[in-house]
């Protein structure tokens, strides 16, 4: 899908903890540039269509949810998706009721 979502949607990436500059690679100890965490999505080449369901058939996201769970990236891409408020969706395997979900108890817990 990377096609996927980042770049079908012309954003970057932000995830804090393997993005801190917000150009979507990952930078290793010695500050070197490493391959974009982009470039490691397992949704890399699928059909967007999949990680666009229809939010009101909960079901429509298991396929994009599936794929998500065995990606490596998924964490980043999850906190991006959040960084971003992305407002639909599957990003690093959340729904977008999910990651409002996730946003509303980190806020409780900060
Ligand atoms: S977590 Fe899902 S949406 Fe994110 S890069 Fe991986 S496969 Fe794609």
């Amino acid at each position: 899908m990377f096609l996927t979502l980042g770049l079908v949607r012309g954003r970057g990436a932000g995830g804090a903890s393997t993005d801190p500059t917000g150009t979507g690679s990952i930078i290793d100890r010695g500050g070197s540039r490493m391959r974009s965490w982009r470039d490691q999505a397992k949704c890399r080449g699928l059909d967007p269509e999949i990680f666009f369901p229809d939010p009101e058939i909960e079901e429509d996201a298991d396929e994009a949810i599936a794929i998500c769970m065995e990606c490596r990236v998924q964490e980043a891409c999850l906190e991006n998706a959040i960084a971003r408020r992305e407002k639909d969706g599957v990003w690093g395997g959340a729904t977008v009721k999910e990651r409002r979900r996730i946003i509303r108890r980190r806020r409780r817990s900060a």
